[in-house]
């Protein structure tokens, strides 16, 4: 590959995480914790991929299959250290800690 192809694809790259990060930090509501906001994000990221792949039910997506060649360095993780689990498309992700400030919202659960 020519130098000026490399220079080329790194320079998309910049630009369309430039673009792109911005829309994954979305201020969150009042009063919802962070880990709340990290799991509805976790949510939305599904809800696209099953979408994408609708042959995939029963499937738990990783992190590369939600966020791609960046999600190592996109994976939030909870701020009180509880760990993550994304669950098949047909559940919400969880945080390992619970209860109401480590939960998606009962407004924002999915229908099972
Ligand atoms: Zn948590």
């Amino acid at each position: 590959m020519k130098p000026i192809n490399i220079l080329f694809i790194g320079l998309s790259l910049v630009v369309s995480t430039a673009i792109l990060v911005p829309n994954f930090v979305k201020p969150r509501p009042a009063g919802q914790s962070a880990c709340v906001s990290t799991l509805i994000w976790y949510k939305e990221l599904k809800e696209e991929w099953r979408r994408l792949n609708p042959d995939k039910k029963g499937i738990v997506p990783t992190g590369y299959d939600l966020l791609g060649e960046k999600w190592g360095a996109s994976m939030s993780s909870c701020p009180s250290g509880g760990t993550y689990t994304f669950g098949t498309q047909e559940e919400d992700p969880v945080c390992s800690i619970g209860g109401p400030r480590h939960s998606i919202p009962n407004g924002l659960k999915a229908n099972k």
